[in-house]
């Protein structure tokens, strides 16, 4: 008897689900990400308890195929890179075509989807199998249903928190995700109650009023710098609006919401001293560069990503922002001291 085996689909859904499903604020992600690269303009969000009982995210963007469906849920399946070099040259928020599987693998799924207004696709996922498939007359978009979420991994449901620390995730994400694409409305709401709104007209300064006040957003300096490779552009909020945590800076590589320490700590150099110890600004800080630059198939979750010429990138965000913050008549750092 060989003692070395092929996992079974279902098994490596599960392990590959490990990675990329962390919480529920995991499934939110995953799916909004492909309501955006579905070009939705309209993407709502609701979930109930946390969305340990139901995460549903309904857009209006393109659709996928009935005769795509089944595909949409196999692992590594995806419609976004081909090659290659596609690989190096990422224009979408996914292409590891690993979510549908791996959510479908921890949870129960109902899919409704239209390329069109009329006839659309309605599909049941459970255990990880395409249980059922129908026609129905749907609206342009998808709608897809999670629920049960970790029902058969007991070890990651008990590592759930509590929901009101589970729902401040997802609140996390999905403004995040808003700041980042200001020309999508967003909806979040946990049962009956509205938790946020954006207007979705394309503003940043709009989007950002939406997501932390009409205050914050009127007081922000909007910057931008450029050098040969990277463009840096967003707001930034003056010395006296500041918080107690780096979580208010908000880092979008070319759209997609990324984690990097250096790049934050470069942004915050170029207050110099003119913040208080330990206090940091609340910024929505864009960053277009060549896709070629960005090495996005770093780690599942693809909110850490390796970039070509860090140090380059690092002295223009430090510049950028200490020629803007130069331009306001500042108090001048030696009276804070007083
Ligand atoms: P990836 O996003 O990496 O391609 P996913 O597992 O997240 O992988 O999705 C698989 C495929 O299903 C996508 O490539 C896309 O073609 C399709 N898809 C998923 N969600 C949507 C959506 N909201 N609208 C249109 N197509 C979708
Ligand atoms: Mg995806």
């Amino acid at each position: 008897m060989p003692k070395i085996h092929q996992l079974s689909e279902t098994l490596s859904n599960q392990i590959a689900a490990g990675e990329v499903i962390e919480r529920p604020a995991s499934v939110v992600k995953e799916l909004v990400e492909n309501s955006i690269d579905a070009k939705a303009t309209q993407v709502d969000v609701v979930v109930q308890d946390a969305g340990l009982k139901l995460i549903q995210i309904i857009d209006n963007g393109i659709g996928i195929e009935a005769e795509d469906v089944p595909t949409a849920f196999l692992r590594h399946a995806t419609s976004k890179i081909l090659t290659t070099r596609d690989l190096f040259n990422v224009h979408t928020l996914g292409f590891r075509g690993e979510a549908l599987a791996s959510i479908a693998a921890v949870a129960d799924v109902t899919l409704a989807t239209a390329t069109e207004a009329g006839l659309g696709t309605i599909a049941h996922i459970q255990g990880g199998k395409l249980i059922d498939q129908h026609s129905e007359g749907l609206r342009q978009g998808t709608q897809i249903s999670v629920k049960n979420l970790f029902y058969n991994t007991p070890a990651r449901l008990k590592y759930v928190q509590s929901q009101s620390t589970e729902l401040n995730h997802i609140l996390d994400i999905v403004n995040r995700l808003a700041l980042a694409h200001p020309e999508i409305a967003f909806t979040l709401k946990n049962g009956n109650n509205l938790v946020m709104k954006t207007a979705g007209h394309g503003d940043l300064q709009q989007t950002i009023a939406g997501i932390y006040s009409v205050g914050v957003a009127k007081s922000m300096l909007d910057f931008s710098g450029s050098d040969l490779d990277f463009k840096v552009t967003g707001y930034t909020s003056l010395p006296d609006t500041t918080r107690a945590s780096r979580n208010y800076i908000s880092l979008m590589v070319n759209g997609r919401y990324i984690k990097n320490f250096q790049l934050i700590k470069a942004f915050i150099a170029g207050y110099g001293s003119k913040l208080m110890v330990g206090r940091y600004p609340l910024a929505v800080i864009n960053i277009e560069l060549d896709p070629l630059l960005v090495d996005v198939n770093v780690h599942p979750t693809k909110q850490e990503v390796r970039l070509s010429k860090e140090d380059q990138l690092s002295n223009l965000l430090t510049t950028t922002i200490r020629e803007r913050l130069g331009r306001e008549n500042l108090i001048p750092d030696a009276l804070h001291n007083l």
